[in-house]
């Protein structure tokens, strides 16, 4: 079974980007789960950590109280292409990858077909659903339990833009702040235990640096 995995993930990957290297979250099935053992579950944040949730955070990035789910990594992504937004990427994911919609939780433009630095947010957040973003990860562990951010571009080749690295700090503060999330636990889907073989985020992505402008 794991190699017929491992072999289905090494042909996406030799097929191109991000985008068509995630796979179709609702085909994966697993034999074997090792989810406990390379994640094991955070402690419920603290009163003081959800009470700090800057006072400008946009209400579309609160999610439904009815329907929240206790989140517990992170995974950032590029989209591996020069331009998109959510859109495009949902029509992507749904006409390319048969997926009932994007796959990533929130989207961040870097001015093409979206705003520089504009954070969209997909239905999954919205719905509080598993993502589909991050396939090969044992048990599903990355789509269930991780919050999935894609900025648009391709960091192989070049850098997020300011605005989209500033949104990004935001973004993943509140994320951070409201699950309790440490950056130990905030991830590029390449480094993404258990992920399948992916360049993403990129090559570029500064990922030192933005660890370095969290506070936990
Ligand atoms: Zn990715």
């Amino acid at each position: 079974m794991f190699n017929r995995v491992f072999v289905a993930c090494s042909c996406l990957f030799v097929l191109g980007g991000c985008i068509y290297n995630d796979e179709p979250m609702p085909k994966i099935t697993y034999d074997y789960n090792i989810s406990e053992t390379i994640q094991p579950r955070l402690p419920t944040p603290t009163r003081s950590q959800i009470d700090s949730i800057d006072e400008n955070i946009p209400q579309g990035w609160l999610p439904p109280s009815v329907a929240e789910k206790k989140w517990t990594a992170i995974v950032i992504h590029h989209s591996g292409t020069k331009n998109g937004n959510a859109a495009i990427f949902d029509k992507w994911h749904r006409e390319g990858n048969h997926w009932e919609g994007v796959g990533y939780d929130f989207v961040i433009g870097n001015g093409t077909n979206s705003g520089n630095g504009e954070v969209e947010v997909t239905y999954r957040w919205r719905k509080q659903i598993t993502g589909a973003h991050c396939g090969g990860t044992a048990g599903n562990w990355a789509n269930k339990e991780a919050v999935g951010i894609c900025l648009v571009g391709d960091f192989n080749r070049t850098l997020p833009t300011s605005w989209q690295m500033q949104s990004l700090v935001k973004l993943v503060r509140f994320l951070q702040n409201r699950y309790g999330i440490p950056k130990s636990r905030i991830y590029g889907h390449n480094t993404a235990p258990g992920a399948s073989p992916t360049d993403c985020p990129g090559k570029k992505f500064p990922m030192a640096k933005l660890k370095s402008m969290l506070d936990f």
